[in-house]
């Protein structure tokens, strides 16, 4: 992986894309424009990194999905919906969206971000920051600081956010006093990073929420499968259709340089590079997650080719009137669908009136591929003249 990276590194180099590192924020004007660096992290924790990996940068906007997760997990999510939607905005980050009911379109964008930070339960902006910074540790694995420079240049020159956050309160829809949203938040962003820490971040999303160095369940499945759905449709701000249609991966960008992406339980990857193009995303980064998930294959809806056969083997025994299915390795809903008209086929023209699933060797059944064998036992039984047999050493089936 490590040396993949750092080919799609230097192709990408070679492109000689154009952009602009962030100025609105005057510290992040200081990034060194020539900093690239791509990490990822499998839900079983290793890691592979290329470029300037040990560089750290303010996490940013990246921070809104985490902090989003946080908020799920202590208000649960009737009351965070009530306050921000799930809508791609189609907008840009900063811009002023509120919908029908009054909610910001949804917490990527500073309009809900700035909302999702007030909704994190605590009695003062820096305790509200502590359990934000605590939080998002979690999701990394390690604790995190602040680059408290960052943060100060961004509350020096943060009226649109507080702008933002006063219309939010205006609708009832702030969950503090301006100050303890925007403060928080302004820290949360300056948060620093690695591209190995969003790697691991990711991965935990990729892994069920469930941080792979740490072994630490930092939020329930469904908040990770909550967080990755609005990371797809609402990730990468008014590119998030085109995002979506390109490299079909959830991913979330800040004006920092990082993105965070997530093949959903493989891995997380993050990618570091300080120019930004129109939408504010890192125009190397955008181009080096769209080349990667070609090359491997990561668009949620590429579904690779179906693997073998689920029958290894069939054997059909004429003293103890049987033919026996030998299954091997995941059964979906297909295999399963393919294990069932096989079955049929064979009895029917051997004449058999038994039939031994053996499941000795599968690895995975999903729920459905489940129900469709048990219905298989069922009406063979009523509708058909035979009786199924499962031999399921490892139960799986009940599993
Ligand atoms: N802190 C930045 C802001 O609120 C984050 C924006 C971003 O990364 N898109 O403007």
């Amino acid at each position: 992986m490590s040396r993949a990276f750092a080919t799609v590194i230097n192709q990408v180099r070679a492109q000689g894309l154009h952009g602009r590192v962030a100025d609105y924020i005057p510290e992040l004007a200081k990034a060194d424009p020539d900093e690239f660096a791509i990490a990822a992290t499998s839900v079983s924790g290793h890691t592979y990194q290329a470029g300037d990996s040990a560089s750290r940068f303010t996490i940013q906007s990246i921070s809104k999905a985490f902090t989003y997760a946080l908020a799920l997990q202590a208000c649960g999510i009737d009351t965070v919906l009530r306050h921000v939607g799930v809508e791609p905005s189609g907008e840009a980050f900063n811009a002023i969206s509120f919908d029908d009911r009054h909610r910001p379109a949804n917490p990527l964008i500073n309009a809900g971000a700035v909302v999702t930070t007030s909704l994190i339960p605590a009695a003062t902006g820096d305790e509200r920051f502590e359990r934000i910074r605590a939080g998002l540790s979690e999701f990394a694995g390690r604790q995190l600081e602040a680059d408290e420079t960052v943060a100060a240049s961004e509350s020096a020159t943060g009226d649109r956010n507080r702008a933002l956050a006063m219309l939010a309160r205006s609708h009832g829809m702030l969950g503090s006093t301006v100050d303890d949203a925007v403060e928080p938040y302004f820290r949360q962003c300056a948060l620093l990073v690695d591209c190995s820490d969003l790697a691991v971040m990711g991965a935990t999303l990729a892994n069920h929420g469930e941080n792979p160095i740490t072994g630490q369940q930092v939020v329930s499945p469904t908040i990770a499968q909550q967080v990755l759905s609005l990371m797809s449709s609402c990730g990468m701000y008014d590119r998030s259709g085109q995002w979506l249609f390109e490299v079909g991966m959830p991913a979330k960008s800040g004006v920092g340089g990082g993105i965070v992406a997530v093949a959903p339980g493989e891995y997380g990857i993050g990618v570091y590079s300080p120019p930004l193009d129109e939408a504010g995303n890192s125009s190397r980064g955008v181009v080096a997650l769209r080349t990667l998930a070609q090359e491997f294959g990561l668009h949620l809806f590429n579904h690779p080719d179906r693997p073998t056969s689920p029958i290894a083997g069939m054997v059909n025994d004429h003293s103890a009137d049987t033919i026996t299915l030998h299954l091997r390795g995941t059964i979906d809903f297909i295999a399963a669908e393919q294990v069932a008209y096989a079955a049929a086929e064979a009895l029917h023209e051997a004449g058999r009136s038994m039939l031994l699933l053996d499941l000795a060797d599968v690895t995975a059944i999903t729920t459905v591929a489940g129900r469709l064998i048990s219905d298989l036992c069922e009406d063979a039984g009523t509708a058909r003249a035979w009786r199924v047999i499962v031999r399921d050493p490892a139960r799986i089936m009940t599993s």
